[in-house]
């Protein structure tokens, strides 16, 4: 293709809507964990595109179920059904609690149809006061209207007019915040079964089972958020399985298509009798050129060989990290679980976390940041650990100039 204009970083401003704030390097080519810009400088990725690329990048399974798709049917809307959309459909129901699957293109719009869902079983069951949706601060479920009021972040959800009613919000790891606020009024307690965004706060057990019995007190559904923890991330398939805790709905979409775009809403048969004909949809949801590759990425990724290489790989990228900390005293505390890393910065460095980030691209290596305190370190969860050894080195690189 031949353009009469230069394609880079300045084209952005000129062009495209100012909501972010796009990293100067503009990648062209990814194979596995590595990656190249557009002046073929190679970059290792410990970002995965924001814990999506699960199989790192052009994984030979998902390349190749897309072209096979990609030559027989690309859309149809849900006027029909498609073989990829049963497919990934049965495969989920069997290999978790739920019974029956939504598809959705997104995280947001998956957890969007969660909400729905809960307020409109509510609704049929229980009338019309059952409507309050319990959250926890610092939680993140998307930028629709419902999800991000319901997400715990007033910089995300201020300054648009009026927000959807009745959401209240708990603190994470506390039981006695969401007791205060539970009662038979409550429709649905929404979280994430590891806080992402929010800085890779892990739940205590206490309290991801004290808010499934409060669920169960009050007849209120329990929404886990899994669009981040999901698709094997923490080293199970779902985390709700690492919690010993069963959610009535669960979300999954980042992972789930390994890079195209996919989100998924899973229930029992019980509660998806609720949305009936006509009460949601979607046009894209369940087009078959993203099944096919979630299918794909699915197989791969639900097999001991990668899920058990997701524990020892945390081991690699924890002990490493501990050891630059030896060095350069930087981090608080190293915490996550499986592949989905959390880096705290001292409190020397407050604020500084894009810092790190900046530095590391300098280096040659891609991380991400959960707020302004912690470097997050989301890989695919396939990646040789030789480059998570040379990762390592360049970001360390990164934290001595910082550190100096
Ligand atoms: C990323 C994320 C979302 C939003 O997903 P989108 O695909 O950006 O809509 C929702 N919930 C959690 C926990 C996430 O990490």
């Amino acid at each position: 293709m031949s353009n009469k204009f230069p394609v880079n970083r300045a084209l952005f401003d000129d062009v495209m809507v100012p909501n972010y704030a796009p990293s100067a390097v503009i990648p062209v080519r990814g194979q596995g964990s590595r990656v190249w810009d557009q002046d073929n400088n190679e970059l290792i990725d410990f970002a995965g595109g924001i814990a999506v690329n699960c199989l790192g990048h052009c994984h030979p399974a998902l390349v190749s179920a897309l072209k096979e798709q990609g030559d027989k049917i690309w859309h149809l809307s849900n006027v029909m059904t498609n073989e990829p959309a049963l497919r990934l459909a049965k495969k989920l129901v069997d290999n978790t609690f739920a019974e029956k699957v939504y598809f959705a293109n997104s995280g947001a719009e998956s957890n969007e149809a969660a909400l729905k869902l809960a307020r409109r079983w509510a609704l049929d069951v229980h009338g019309e006061d059952k409507t309050q949706i319990i959250a926890f601060k610092q939680g993140f479920h998307g930028r629709t209207f419902f999800t991000v009021t319901v997400g715990g972040q007033a910089a995300y959800s201020d300054g648009f007019g009026p927000k959807p009613g009745d959401v209240v919000h708990a603190e994470y790891n506390n039981l006695e915040s969401v007791k205060a606020l539970i009662s038979d009024k409550t429709c649905a307690v929404m979280m994430e079964p590891l806080q992402g965004e929010g800085g890779i706060v892990a739940p205590t057990d206490e309290f991801a089972k004290g808010v499934r019995e409060l669920c169960d007190q009050h007849n209120a559904l329990l929404v886990f958020d899994e669009v981040q923890t999901g698709v094997g991330r923490l080293g199970t398939l779902y985390a709700y399985e690492g919690l010993g805790v069963t959610p009535d709905i669960l979300t999954t979409a980042k992972a789930l298509g390994g890079g195209f775009p996919i989100g998924a809403m899973l229930t029992t048969t019980e509660l998806a009798k609720h949305l009936k004909i006509g009460t949601h949809g979607s046009t894209y949801g369940g087009n078959p050129l993203a099944c096919a590759v979630g299918e794909a990425a699915f197989d791969t990724v639900n097999t001991p060989e990668v899920l058990n290489g997701v524990v020892e790989k945390a081991k690699v990228y924890v002990d490493g990290l501990n050891a630059i900390n030896a060095k350069y005293n930087v981090f608080k505390e190293i915490r996550g679980k499986g592949l989905l890393i959390g880096a705290v910065l001292k409190d020397e460095y407050q604020g500084r976390a894009k810092d790190f980030l900046v530095a590391a691209m300098a280096e040659g290596v891609m991380t991400l940041v959960a707020g302004a305190n912690i470097v997050r370190f989301a890989p695919s969860l396939v990646i040789p650990n030789e480059d998570i050894v040379e990762g390592l080195a360049r970001f360390e690189k990164a934290v001595a100039k910082i550190a100096q």
